[in-house]
């Protein structure tokens, strides 16, 4: 029988998260999200977050937060990040791979050249500074959570090797997860399908007419005909990351209001 009263409170104060590509975007949103749960917050991105709104708001917000430069394609600076967070911040309790680009390498249009650099933007950091992270997370019995995308499972065309990398994600989430078992440490997926961020920008802005566009995409996204927001996200990655998800690992979480799943001629 269940003597406890469930309360949300996600228990993160003085974790230390890692957070990919956290300066931007989904990345940004789930930095603000951990730093407001109390957590401390370790930012590995290749752009410098000093003087940005993000970082006078963690500022404004008294976040315990961290910078690490890093451009994640070069493994040896994957491994170099860790060491400098281990040794500067302690061990890490989640480490959240989010940092990517879509790149576009498409099967008529792309190298192989090019296809095997986009696995290196997109696929190797997360197995790179995983692998690096490992004891850490076995020390706290933490967490890994990675970000893919619907182009997993859905395609897109014209982008091999972005969906390629998100795909192996998926597969590296259960892959891990197993792995772990004896450990404790909980690995899972956040899938986001359409989220308005400054990559979606960029790639929305690849088409003649980029306002046609999106709304002939806004208008399939069954749940409320709108965008996923990058807060959307980060919600569900702060649960996981949180003991209220104990017994969740392996796990896929599609946050795409259907998008994904639903019937969209509905
Ligand atoms: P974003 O706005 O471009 O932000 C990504 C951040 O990661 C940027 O700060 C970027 O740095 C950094 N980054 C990328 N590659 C890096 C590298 N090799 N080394 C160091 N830093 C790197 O992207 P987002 O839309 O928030 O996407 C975040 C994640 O969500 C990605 O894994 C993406 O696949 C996934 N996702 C997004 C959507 C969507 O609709 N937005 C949909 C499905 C999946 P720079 O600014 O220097 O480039």
């Amino acid at each position: 029988s269940y003597s406890f009263t469930i309360v949300m409170d996600l228990n993160l104060k003085d974790k230390v998260f890692v957070v990919t590509g956290g300066g931007k975007g989904i990345g940004e949103a789930i930095t603000k999200g951990a730093a407001a749960e109390g957590a401390t917050v370790i930012i590995v991105s290749r752009t410098d977050i000093e003087g940005t709104p993000l970082e006078n708001w963690l500022k404004a917000h008294n976040a315990v937060y961290g910078f690490i430069k890093a451009e994640l394609s070069d493994e040896d600076q994957c491994k170099k990040a860790i060491e400098e967070i281990l040794m500067r911040y302690g061990d890490i309790y989640c480490l959240v791979n989010n940092a990517g680009v879509n790149d576009g390498v498409g099967l008529q249009q792309g190298t192989v050249e090019k296809f095997i650099n986009s696995l290196f933007t997109n696929l190797i950091h997360y197995y790179a500074l995983s692998h690096y992270a490992v004891e850490s997370l076995k020390r706290t019995k933490g967490n890994i959570i990675n970000i893919s995308s619907k182009t997993a499972v859905t395609g897109q065309g014209n982008t091999s090797g972005y969906a390629a990398s998100k795909g192996a994600q998926l597969a590296l989430t259960r892959e891990w997860a197993v792995e772990m078992l004896p450990y404790e440490v909980r690995v899972n997926c956040v899938i986001p399908a359409e989220v308005y961020t400054p990559l979606y920008d960029s790639w929305i802005k690849t088409f003649p007419n980029p306002e046609e566009k999106l709304k002939s995409i806004t208008d399939k996204i069954p749940l409320g005909k709108r965008m996923t927001t990058s807060e959307e996200i980060a919600s569900m990655v702060l649960y996981l990351a949180s003991e209220k998800a104990s017994h969740i690992t392996g796990q896929h979480l599609f946050v795409d209001g259907g998008y994904t799943h639903l019937d969209r001629a509905l």
